[in-house]
């Protein structure tokens, strides 16, 4: 039954409203005295609010006014009653609908029946609102949820991440989630607004085990499940009062967390308020989500485990290598030796047959070390112990070199040797021993895989990075490239790029037949990217192969950069302290000294203020550079200054300097100039 409460002091009023309303089934209270609105509004809860407007109180527009903001919100629809002649504007905005005098029954009803079916369809919309703007807000959270799964392979954080995703959604009393690593290794994870009773939280793993349970034939279960397996771990929000069991009796909802054959766990949810049907989407969809994520993380784990055993494994292998090579390589040498003995006729005389057989032990011998030396290059180079003395020098030294050792292979298969080198060839920063090594490789292959009066040719350029297009060079720079092309074999176009992996060998009949361990050119790529360069192949079958590997060229800066460095490994050698006074922040140079002087050695940064010199305490030697772009008489000013300074302090006389000026980058002074004047322009300072 409709509710209207009636604002009137007015007995005739009153008595025919009553009489209305009642024959018309509306339940009706009535209100006389001002001081009793309120209350009874809060009491009796009305549909609709009719006001008498000759309602006799001490203001009738602020009264009106009062009850308009205080129906507002419960959607309490509010009537005047009022003259027809009223014209009160203040007092006719309050309402939301009019009934006037003199009343007429009829127009009466139907306005109040109006007036309350409003008040039914407002009530049905601010629902649908609350509604809406729930599933909204739950809408936001599984978006958000799930955007943060994306992002992360850790099963706990996951596991978390839903949590809080139901929490802010469901808002529930109390949750489990029951998590499987193993047999023994079960987590039971209890989120809970309250602390749990003792028995409580006995019954909560109880109900844990038995809904993990139901969801499998005794015979399928994917885990075996004891009690004392289960790790629980409490999370609470307000440690007030205790949850106990009638907990248990809240609405709840259950989900197992599957992704398709694989099983993760369970998780059930309480709450005191209903669940409704959006809730249950909700809560599906979340537990639903969080599965892909789990699974991921749980194949990132096993990945990791089984890269970190493979890595164990890598090691343990490189290890033995090394250590069985070294252990090799001594009794061969006492073999080597040996066989060196008896050639040389020490032993006693030997047969022209016994020297027949000791020469092929000894090219035998030769051989297994050349092998047992490649095995313990590359688990060097793996280990990242290979030791390079990088230096600037011409590639053709190491070249020529290996030409001299290979020539009589080449001259016993008849080999038309050629080696072509463009003209002057600028310095490259190079180990040449080890150039030198991945020079012997490519020949000597170029040797093996070509049949007799066949075709070697060993060319040399400069080519700029853009030209040699290879992923591995930088375009702006220069290289120097070296191609050793043959006219032998040749290697099939899908077995190009296996040639550079370790122990391959391409299959065939020619090179079976020659044999060899497939390291040599793995270990000249690794040589040649240890010289931040690239080798590469072109090879058609049957007609020839071209190996060719490119070594950068170094530009004038960096050729600097190298002897300062230089200067200064033979600097720190002497022990001595360094410190460095820049003169200018802004150069090329300021920044690269820095690079270099990483570390141990202190820098002391600063412009033209000699005092610096200062902070260099105690005895040490000072590398003094200025390293700027200020013209030659600008820079001898403030040398000379320096010198001043130091001579006239006598508390700086302490430190040994070693007084070096570098006009650096300068057009019209070579960088070997350069070095030139850092040597000459020391000067020591005696204390
Ligand atoms: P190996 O000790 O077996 O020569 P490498 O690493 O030097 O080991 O070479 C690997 C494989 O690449 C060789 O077994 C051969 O099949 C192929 N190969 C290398 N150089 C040439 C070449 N110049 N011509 C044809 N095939 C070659």
């Amino acid at each position: 039954m409709a509710r209207v409460l009636f604002i009137s002091n007015d007995e005739h009023k009153i008595s025919t409203l009553q009489a209305i309303l009642t024959k018309n089934m509306l339940d009706i209270e009535v209100v006389c005295e001002e001081g009793k609105i309120f209350e009874n509004i809060q009491s009796f809860f009305p549909d609709l609010i009719l006001l008498d407007t000759a309602f006799e109180c001490s203001d009738i527009v602020v009264l009106a006014k009062k009850i308009k903001i205080n129906t507002q919100t419960d959607n309490i629809i509010f009537s005047l009653i009022v003259n027809s002649d009223c014209d009160n504007q203040d007092l006719l905005k309050t309402a939301f609908s009019y009934i006037v005098e003199p009343m007429n029954e009829k127009i009466l009803v139907s306005t109040i029946m109006s007036n309350i079916r409003m008040k039914n369809s407002l009530d049905v919309l601010s629902k649908n609102n609350a509604d809406l703007a729930k599933s909204l807000y739950q809408l936001d959270v599984l978006y958000n949820t799930s955007t943060r799964f994306a992002g992360s392979l850790d099963r706990e954080k996951l596991v978390d991440i839903m949590l809080e995703g139901l929490e802010k959604s469901l808002s529930f009393n109390m949750s489990y989630i029951l998590l499987f690593n193993s047999d023994d290794d079960i987590k039971l994870i209890i989120n809970s607004l309250h602390p749990l009773s003792e028995r409580f939280e006995q019954a909560v793993k109880l109900r844990a085990m038995i809904s993990y349970k139901s969801l499998f034939d005794k015979k399928q279960m994917p885990y075996a499940i004891k009690p004392e397996n289960i790790n629980v771990e409490r999370r609470i929000k307000h440690p007030y009062v205790e949850y106990d069991l009638p907990v248990l009796n809240y609405d709840n909802m259950f989900a197992p967390i599957t992704v398709g054959e694989k099983f993760f766990g369970v998780i059930e949810v309480f709450r005191e308020e209903e669940f409704k049907s959006e809730d249950a989407t909700c809560f599906q969809t979340l537990s639903k989500q969080v599965s892909i994520p789990l699974e991921t993380a749980t194949l990132y784990d096993e990945i990791k485990q089984t890269n970190t055993k493979l890595e164990n494994l890598e090691r343990m292998k490189s290890e033995f290598i090394s250590i069985v090579s070294h252990e090799l390589r001594t009794p061969l040498t006492a073999i080597k030796n040996s066989l060196g003995i008896l050639k040389g006729g020490t032993a006693g005389e030997t047969t022209p047959v016994m020297d027949k057989f000791l020469g092929l032990a000894e090219r035998n011998v030769l051989r297994l070390k050349g092998i047992i030396n490649d095995l313990l290059d590359l688990s060097k180079i793996e280990a990242g112990k290979m030791k390079y003395t990088f230096e600037r020098a011409d590639i053709i030294t190491p070249i020529e070199a290996v030409k001299n050792t290979l020539e009589n292979l080449i001259k016993e298969k008849n080999i038309n040797f050629s080696l072509d080198i463009e003209d002057s060839l600028p310095l490259v920063f190079i180990d040449t021993l080890r150039i030198e090594q991945v020079v012997t490789n490519l020949i000597s292959n170029a040797i093996k895989f070509t049949p007799e009066n066949g075709e070697i040719k060993v060319s040399v350029k400069l080519c700029s990075g853009v030209e040699l297009n290879q992923a591995e060079l930088a375009p702006d720079m220069d290289y120097i490239t070296v191609s050793v092309k043959d006219s032998g074999i040749g290697i099939e176009q899908e077995n190009l790029e296996k040639v550079f992996d370790k122990f391959q060998q391409i299959e065939s009949s020619l090179s079976r037949k020659i044999g060899g361990t497939g390291l040599g050119l793995p270990i000249a790529k690794q040589l040649v990217d240890a010289h931040k360069g690239a080798i590469w192949v072109e090879s058609v079958i049957n007609q020839g192969s071209n190996f060719t590997f490119a070594v950068p060229v170094l530009n004038d800066f960096e050729i600097f950069k190298s002897d300062l460095e230089k200067q200064l490994v033979s600097a720190k050698a002497n022990n001595y302290k360094l410190g460095i006074v820049k003169i200018s922040e802004k150069t090329q140079g300021a920044s690269f000294i820095e690079d270099i002087l990483s570390g141990d050695i202190s820098i002391i940064r600063k412009t033209t203020n000699v005092k610096d010199y200062a902070m260099i305490e105690g005895n040490c030697k000072v590398l003094y550079y200025t390293v700027m772009q200020m013209d030659r008489y600008a820079l001898n000013f403030v040398g000379k200054k320096i010198d001043g300074f130091i001579n006239s302090e006598p508390k700086y006389k302490k430190c040994d300097i070693l007084f070096s000026t570098a006009l650096y980058p300068d057009d019209e002074m070579t960088v070997e100039a350069l070095i030139e004047r850092l040597r000459t322009n020391t000067i020591e300072v005696k204390s």
